[in-house]
């Protein structure tokens, strides 16, 4: 089986969702060759070749150049797959390609097991398996789901044949406004899930996160319900974190959680389900409501 991997370009270097490209394909054990619109002289630590489209002519996005350069390195290395992260390039471009090469798509992947891709559905609260019957092969995968890989210096291909659009211009990013806390520095975070039950129960993972001297986190779905503002949520759709001690109560550890937690040094969860799957990425797991544990165990820090 053979790989085509589509890196990104993003705030001036080859965003780190490439390295976890690579990671899947080492997983499921294919042949692997890069893509990706860049600078010409863009490093990689990949040991294979790159195509590279000089980002100055193809530029930073327009669906119908980039899709038309991917399908130019399709016909030249026959790949089985072409694997994108699911990042908003890989939700416009993914399709897309997947239409034109009359490929299947399978989108958001979370694991791959035995030639099947997992994906998740029901809002990640059931996985199904999923196996493609076309030849080619389009895929999107959840960022955070798959180890990062690293390994040589990429040998870089130019690729010269760019065909500008002028239907469609790229005007820039916009940095969302920060407001709230910024958890991407703090050291410890304590962070309240939908197993809090009711906005006041927030209160005590709150006096728990005082007694640490962290900040308050959330799941998503205490941001959805409004019991705490976005600023809290840690996640794909949230903050990004990796603090000294992550405590997460009453969050089952959907994929989306993970990954914006993970790297965090060492981690506790609280829940009451003893086969929740934040118990595969805790270090301490406790098995506990939290309604009784939590404000025990912040007493006695207290004291
Ligand atoms: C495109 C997309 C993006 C997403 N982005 C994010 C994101 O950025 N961040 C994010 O968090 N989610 C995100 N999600 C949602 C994610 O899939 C999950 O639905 C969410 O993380 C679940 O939150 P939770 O663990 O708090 O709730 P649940 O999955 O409902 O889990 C609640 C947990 O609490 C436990 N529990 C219940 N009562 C108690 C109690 N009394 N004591 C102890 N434990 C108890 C339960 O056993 C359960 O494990 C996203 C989903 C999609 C589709």
């Amino acid at each position: 089986m053979k790989a085509l991997l589509i890196g990104e370009y993003k705030n001036g270097h080859i965003d780190e969702s490439f390295y976890e490209l690579v990671g899947f394909s080492k997983k499921i054990g294919s042949e692997t060759v890069g893509f990706v619109v860049a600078p010409l002289d863009s490093k990689l630590e990949y040991d294979g070749k790159v195509y590279i489209a000089d980002i100055n002519k193809a530029k930073d996005y327009n669906p119908k150049v980039h899709k038309d350069l991917i399908i130019n390195v399709v016909e030249k290395e026959n790949p089985d797959i072409i694997v994108f992260s699911h990042s908003s390039y890989g939700w416009d471009l993914a399709p897309r390609l997947s239409v034109a090469l009359n490929a299947a798509l399978i989108s958001e992947i979370i694991d791959a097991i035995d030639d099947n891709y997992i994906v998740p559905f029901c809002n990640a609260k059931l996985r199904r398996r999923v196996k493609a019957n076309s030849q080619k092969v389009v895929l999107t995968l959840q960022s955070g789901a798959f180890a990062t890989f690293k390994s040589g210096n990429a040998q870089i291909e130019s690729v010269n044949e760019i065909n500008p659009d002028d239907r469609l211009q790229f005007e820039g990013y916009e940095v969302a406004e920060k407001t709230g806390v910024d958890l991407t520095k703090a050291e410890i975070i304590v962070s309240a899930g939908r197993g809090v039950g009711k906005k006041e129960n927030i209160e005590v993972v709150k006096n728990l996160a005082k007694a640490l001297k962290g900040e308050l986190g959330a799941s998503r779905p205490v941001v959805d319900a409004g019991w705490l503002d976005e600023s809290y949520q840690v996640g794909t759709t949230g903050q990004t974190v990796s603090p000294k001690l992550y405590v997460a109560c009453g969050i089952s550890g959907a994929i989306q959680h993970l990954a914006g937690m993970k790297k965090s040094n060492f981690i506790v969860a609280i829940n009451k389900d003893k086969d929740a799957p934040i118990g595969e990425a805790a270090d301490v797991f406790v098995v506990a409501d939290l309604m009784e544990f939590v404000p025990v165990l912040t007493s006695k820090l207290t004291k």
